[in-house]
């Protein structure tokens, strides 16, 4: 994978040991201890997602030395954000990042590969099932009910929490990523529903993709 470490320690050993601040639980107080974090969570991410995001030529560049909200004029906190039109994953250096962000940026890449499958129907439909009772949660892994963003969400949730799809009563979802995973490496992009899709469809598919240059 094509990772990028755009990294200055803003905290020392010694403010590490001692959590000198209370947000510091969240620094890394070095690179390595940053590359062992990031490499952790990519080893919970399955192959066959891996190999679509390389194969597609992402990039992903962890960095503490920019403003994300700033540079891509977003008002509210993110942990990271995926920027389509330079193929980059760009999360923030810090540990809750790491963690909530990676995989469901990748969420938004597998999606993307599979001609938006957040938007159709199908998914609109488990959507509508489940998002509200597991947004209603108030967990990091379930904060948003946009179809996109649950897909991405569930996919983060697959790799890092897969026990929360249980006690949310969302087994069925286990299964619908389970084929995707299953699915992926025989896909070939924009090959499996474009075909199907009417000429409102397409109009607003190519809208939706016209503002979705980026998406958190
Ligand atoms: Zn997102």
């Amino acid at each position: 994978m094509n990772i990028e470490y755009e990294f200055e320690p803003k905290i020392t050993i010694n403010d590490y040991i001692f959590n000198r601040l209370n947000q510091n639980i969240n620094e890394f107080a070095t690179i390595e201890q940053l590359k062992e974090g990031v490499e952790k969570i990519i080893q919970c991410v399955p192959e066959q997602i891996i190999k679509i995001v390389e194969k597609e030529d992402w990039k992903l560049i962890i960095t503490n030395k920019r403003d994300l909200e700033k540079q891509f004029g977003i008002e509210y906190k993110i942990f990271g954000i995926t920027n389509f039109k330079e193929k980059e994953i760009l999360v923030y250096a810090q540990k809750d990042p790491l963690k909530f962000s990676i995989i469901h940026e990748f969420g938004h890449i597998i999606d993307n590969y599979l001609n938006t499958i957040s938007s159709s129907e199908d998914w609109k439909h488990i959507t509508n099932v489940y998002a509200k009772r597991a947004v209603n949660h108030r967990d990091n892994f379930f904060t948003n009910e946009i179809p996109s963003e649950f897909f991405s969400d569930c996919v983060l949730t697959y790799c890092i929490n897969k026990e929360l799809f249980g006690e949310y009563n969302m087994a069925e979802i286990v299964s619908i990523i389970e084929r995707i995973i299953l699915i992926l490496p025989y896909v070939k992009k924009e090959d499996n529903i474009s075909a199907s899709l009417t000429e409102s469809e397409k109009l607003l598919k190519a809208f939706n993709e016209y503002n979705q240059e980026y998406i958190w």
